[in-house]
């Protein structure tokens, strides 16, 4: 893997040779009052804090609301247009190492065969560049999934921030062009693996594994214990919508008598709606069931059908749950290794 220094003043520099070379840099900045991934010129808008941003990146990837084609009623006809999605190549700039992870993972659902064309644009588009974790906060996870503060799962480029400088790993050969954008800035490099970095790791305290707990938690799919974790549920969907790997859609008609659109919107398992069935009957009637469906989908089915978790530990949900829905506990308790 190839090692290069960079000057942390630097990188204004970088940013305007991306910018310059028609890439559009995209980093964690204040945007509404909210810490989110926002295009941005100016280096010292950059707001990097301990632990992942609160909105992730998958916004940029999978739109929560996106237009898939128009349509107009015209003298008995229907005239369809395909709407234009116009994408610039894209930089991911200071995501943290589960983001990266949770971008691979959204590759596995919409890349596979047949691929999703509108993520397909977009992800062909993206260059990800990830920063190590020098500190991590008390709700990340990353270890008990198999991941890491220096994972380097999807990631294209790897910084890790030593006192005015990040070493930069090439990770893959998108994230080494990055560098030959403005090779000037970059001295080649020395430094331990990443795995060998002075992380985080030894110190943090959620690391029980959860995987290969799937088959486990199916075997408790009649269990009394859904009623017990899930019955504080609201229903409000905030950790689906912030979870970087959470994946659900509905498509939806809006219309008038003349024209309309087809658009695809977020949606979540979380949601009373999501299961109804036209005939009145729901499947998942309660909260329970439905927070049920969220822990297998992401710890049992996507398992089966792809050999990884659909978690990569980053703790947004368990956050930023109103009721303090803490899924790393949850399934720690489903699997009979703590009482919460
Ligand atoms: S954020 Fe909490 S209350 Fe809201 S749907 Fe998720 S688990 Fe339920
Ligand atoms: S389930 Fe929770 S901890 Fe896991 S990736 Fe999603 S938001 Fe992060
Ligand atoms: S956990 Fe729920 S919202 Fe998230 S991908 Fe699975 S079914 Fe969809």
């Amino acid at each position: 893997m190839k090692i290069w220094t960079l000057q942390k003043k630097r990188v204004g520099d970088w940013m305007a040779a991306l910018r310059a070379a028609g890439k559009e840099v995209l980093a964690p900045c204040e945007a509404d009052g909210l810490l989110r991934f926002r295009p941005i010129d100016d280096p010292s808008a950059i707001a990097v804090r301990p632990g992942p941003c609160p909105f992730p990146f998958k916004e940029w990837l999978f739109p929560p609301h996106q237009v898939l084609f128009s349509y107009q009623f015209e003298g008995g006809k229907v005239n369809l247009r395909e709407e234009e999605v116009l994408v610039n190549d894209q930089v991911g700039l200071f995501l943290r190492p589960c983001d990266a992870a949770a971008i691979k993972i959204l590759d596995t659902v919409f890349l596979s065969d047949p691929p999703d064309g509108f993520y397909q644009l977009r992800r062909s588009h993206l260059t990800i560049v990830t920063l190590g974790c020098r500190q991590a906060v008390p709700s990340c996870f990353c270890p008990a999934v198999g991941l890491s503060p220096t994972s380097l799962e999807g990631s294209d480029l790897f910084l890790w921030e030593e006192d005015d400088r990040f070493l930069v790993y090439g990770v893959s050969e998108k994230g080494d062009r990055l560098v030959q954008v403005s090779p000037d800035l970059f001295e080649p490099g020395e430094g331990p693996e990443p795995d060998q970095l002075p992380s985080p790791l030894p110190f943090m305290e959620r690391k029980e594994p959860l995987t290969n707990v799937g088959q486990k938690l199916q075997g408790l799919f009649e269990s009394d214990l859904w009623q017990e974790v899930g019955r504080t549920c609201l229903g409000c969907g905030i950790c689906a919508y912030l979870c970087p790997t959470c994946h659900c859609f509905d498509i939806v008609d809006e219309s008038d008598a003349y024209s309309g659109i087809r658009c695809r919107n977020w949606d979540c398992c979380a949601f009373p709606l999501f299961t109804l069935h036209a005939s009145g009957h729901n499947p998942r009637p309660d909260q329970p069931s439905r927070y049920r469906q969220r822990v297998l989908h992401k710890f049992a089915y996507f398992l089966q059908t792809f050999q990884q978790n659909m978690c990569v530990g980053c703790g947004r949900c368990s956050l930023f749950c109103p009721v303090g829905m803490d899924i790393y506990q949850i399934v720690l308790q489903l699997t009979g290794r703590c009482l919460v």
